[in-house]
């Protein structure tokens, strides 16, 4: 019982500077900083969704940290401060690629480095932005989506005609290809 307890408490190291993180409480939400080093912020899974947007709590001014020591080498990848092994993936927080973040594909954590926090509430000052910018996102979605449902309808057609083969006159199948090449 010992031993687990002591496992779930394991200090956790920065994954930039090697430092110990110091447990912090805000907004009711557990995080932990690297107070000692590059100030560089841990979230489990989701949570730091909870203050990306500037009507939430501004974890990097609650908390009063500051880079005291700039990250060395953000273009490695790092290592989960949690699961200590697993390498984080690296991504752009939006379509504005404007901040990376460090998330553990094993226990979804996340990993901000000082400063990109306030730079993603940055992005988008207000809910509005926000949608439009996931509204950009979905058109292009839906662009490709279009594109791909083409294919299969006229993939379909063309099952249908093979099936219908036997069945329809000539004629009767080649119109009905002639009306999907128009539509
Ligand atoms: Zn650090
Ligand atoms: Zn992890």
């Amino acid at each position: 019982m010992g031993s687990t307890l002591s496992f779930v408490e394991a200090e956790m190291t920065c994954p930039v500077c090697s430092k110990a993180l110091s447990p912090h409480k805000v907004g009711g939400v557990a995080v932990d900083v690297c107070d000692a080093g590059c100030a560089g912020i841990w979230f489990d899974q989701f949570e730091f969704r909870k203050f990306d947007e500037q009507k939430e709590p501004d974890v990097e001014k609650t908390l009063k940290v500051a880079a005291r020591v700039r990250p060395s080498s953000t273009s490695d990848q790092l290592d989960c401060p949690k699961c200590t092994t697993i390498k984080m993936m690296r991504y752009f927080s939006s379509t504005k690629r404007k901040v990376t973040i460090d998330e553990c594909p094993s226990c979804a954590g996340v990993w901000l480095d000082a400063g990109e926090l306030t730079a993603i509430r940055q992005e988008f000052p207000t809910e509005e932005s926000r949608k439009a910018a996931a509204d950009e996102v979905y058109s292009e979605l839906f662009d490709v989506k279009m594109e791909l449902e083409r294919d299969k309808s006229v993939r379909e057609v063309e099952n249908f005609g093979r099936m219908f083969r036997f069945i329809l006159p000539r004629v009767g199948l080649l119109r009905l290809q002639l009306d999907c090449g128009r539509g």
